[in-house]
């Protein structure tokens, strides 16, 4: 058979396959094949890593995409000497993954500016790259969506929605309290997560403020109780990062020199 024709099936092929990759590079893998002449395993080694690596590749950005993380935020840009407090090789364990299997929730706590919406993000997407499903949202976003669903009469449909994704990041926690309504809804949604799927928290309230923050203690006891069981706790301190990038600048010293 002419090479024109096993060429032309060798590509039908690989489509058919979905191997789009290779199927795609094809004529420079063969030119770059006959230049290095492999042997046939490598040759099928190389060509199969390529495949998986692009497969990796996509299947990542969509997961970032489906997470809808609010910026770009990674682990190598947070700087851990300006945050000696937080527990660098737990962050470094939690970014493998594995308490994703184990069902185990994540609570973040520190007062404004200390970067925990920085580390749930890199979390979630260390944990998008592991090949888990996340999706972020802020506490406020969350119990907006509930509370609209329960009005509409879908409230089934949202709560599947949010308690489908493997690792589900609730941010800012207790920055502003929660209805007595909203607060049964997170509680609803807490208790179908359990033992199920991984919770990650950031808050700046401690939990001994989180009856404030539901407006009741018995109802803020049970939701703590479930988070907290199989759970990782990252607490944060220090001053705040913005208000650092702020005196550096000169802003907040206090000696500010008047405009010439
Ligand atoms: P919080 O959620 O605790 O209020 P953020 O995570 O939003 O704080 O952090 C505020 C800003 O400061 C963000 O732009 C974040 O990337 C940055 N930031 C905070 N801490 C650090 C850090 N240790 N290293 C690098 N950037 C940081
Ligand atoms: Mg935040």
């Amino acid at each position: 058979m002419s090479p024109d024709l096993v060429h032309a099936r060798v590509f039908e092929s690989l489509t058919r396959l979905r191997l789009g990759y290779v199927a795609e590079r094809l004529d420079a893998l063969l030119a770059e094949a006959a230049r290095t002449e492999p042997t046939y395993l490598d040759f099928l080694d190389n060509l199969l890593r390529e495949e998986v690596g692009s497969k990796q590749r996509k299947r990542i950005a969509m997961g970032i995409q489906i997470a809808h993380f609010p910026t770009v935020k990674t682990l190598d840009d947070f700087d851990f000497k300006f945050q000696p407090s937080v527990d660098h090789k737990l962050v470094r364990e939690l970014a493998m993954g594995r308490f994703i299997a184990q069902a185990e929730n994540v609570l973040i706590f520190g007062p404004p500016g200390v970067g925990k919406t920085h580390l749930a993000i890199a979390l979630g997407r260390a944990v998008v790259e592991a090949g888990h499903s996340v999706l972020f949202t802020s506490a406020t976003a969350l119990l907006a969506a509930l509370s609209r669903a329960e009005t509409e009469g879908q409230l089934a449909e949202r709560l599947l929605f949010y308690t489908k994704p493997k690792l589900l990041i609730v941010d800012e926690v207790g920055y502003l309290p929660f209805e007595r309504r909203s607060a049964h809804l997170f509680f609803q949604l807490v208790a179908r997560r359990y033992e199920r799927s991984s919770t990650l928290i950031t808050t700046n309230q401690v939990v001994t403020q989180w009856g404030t923050v539901f407006g009741d203690e018995v109802l803020a006891a049970a939701i703590l109780d479930r988070l907290l069981h199989h759970s990782h706790t990252l607490m944060l301190s220090g001053e705040s990062y913005r208000l650092k990038q702020k005196k550096k600048a000169g802003l907040l010293s206090g000696s500010v020199s008047p405009a010439k």
